[in-house]
């Protein structure tokens, strides 16, 4: 909360570091949310999608354990508000009743909110990890960005060519 606010940005290497928490906050708790979306999608080739991008989604925690470990740092997670309710509105969904089909369309909705707020994330901590000269870090987090726009992409053709047409069927 803003007035008691812990954070303590003296260099741009302080802001960075808790950028790296708080994707790494975000990359755990995904790791539950996407195991559970995968179940609960009735299209085979969403929960597919679902699948595969919680096997990157471990990939990513890999590579972020790998980023502390260059910079001299343990892994540490950080409280991020911002995942927590983009998270919620995931389990809401998990929740819902209705069309299996419409709620296969909510379940892109919701984890394609959460794809951009990491794209949003990756592409800040790798401008500041080139900025501040940590190259090796900088590729990895590159690797996961690009990993987040594929994953962004690949829901929004399954969407258009599929989901979006049973949810408007059912
Ligand atoms: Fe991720
Ligand atoms: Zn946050
Ligand atoms: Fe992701």
């Amino acid at each position: 909360m803003g007035i008691f606010s812990t954070l303590n940005f003296e260099h741009l290497e302080d802001l960075f570091l808790q950028q790296l928490k708080s994707l790494y906050e975000g990359e755990q708790r995904m790791t539950t949310a996407l195991r559970k979306m995968s179940e609960k999608a009735s299209s085979d080739e969403l929960g597919r999608a679902l699948t595969a991008h919680l096997s990157e989604t471990k990939g990513q925690i890999m590579r972020l354990e790998k980023a502390f470990q260059l910079l001299g740092k343990k892994p540490e997670r950080t409280t991020c508000e911002a995942i927590r309710g983009l998270i919620e509105d995931c389990e809401e969904v998990l929740d819902a009743k209705g069309s299996q089909d419409v709620i296969d369309a909510a379940l892109i909705a919701a984890v394609q909110r959460v794809e951009h707020f990491e794209i949003a994330g990756y592409g800040t901590a790798r401008n500041f990890a080139q900025r501040l000269g940590h190259e090796e870090v900088a590729m990895l987090l590159e690797e996961s960005l690009k990993e987040e726009k594929e994953a962004d992409a690949n829901l929004t053709a399954i969407a258009i060519s599929s989901v979006n047409v049973a949810a408007q069927a059912a």
